[in-house]
């Protein structure tokens, strides 16, 4: 029987070399952010289609670790058909499991550990394995960043 880890890595290598809702859009949408992270030099595009509060549709383009990569394709199946305030609780489930955290100028930032159940991340807990890797950790969180960032441009 393989274990988790391997199960974890596979799920991350899927998702590096078969990645879900890559590209953009025919007509690329007003929602969009551009994320970058110069330690690594993973650069990523997030564009949104909202259809009220529901992200109705997501792409993202990009280059970047594989780490990076995986997060990016994971990330937008998670958030993909989904309330903007599950995205919210599901940033918060994320962020906290990668609890080592840091902002955007690359420094540690306390995340406040909220309660959840596996269930919740679905596939996005094959990557919970990054945060021993702490300067692996912003490789993961660059496309959750970046998607905020994309919610809120559109609100200002
Ligand atoms: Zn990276």
């Amino acid at each position: 029987m393989p274990g988790l880890e391997d199960l974890y890595r596979e799920i991350i290598l899927d998702h590096y070399k078969n990645p879900r809702n890559e590209g953009t859009f025919p007509a690329p949408p007003a929602i969009k952010a551009e994320g970058h992270n110069p330690l690594c030099g993973d650069e990523l595009t997030v564009y949104l289609i909202l259809d009220g509060d529901v992200i109705k549709d997501i792409h993202i383009t990009g280059q970047g670790c594989s780490i990076s990569r995986s997060s990016a394709s994971l990330m937008s199946v998670a958030v993909k058909g989904k309330t903007l305030t599950e995205v919210d609780r599901l940033l918060k489930i994320f962020k906290s499991m990668m609890s080592i955290s840091t902002n955007a100028s690359g420094e540690p930032e306390a995340s406040e550990p909220i309660e959840y159940s596996e269930r919740e991340l679905g596939e996005l807990i094959a990557l919970q394995g990054v945060v021993k890797f702490p300067v692996r950790i912003k490789c993961a969180t660059l496309s959750w960043n970046t998607l905020v960032q994309a919610l809120e441009d559109r609100a200002s």
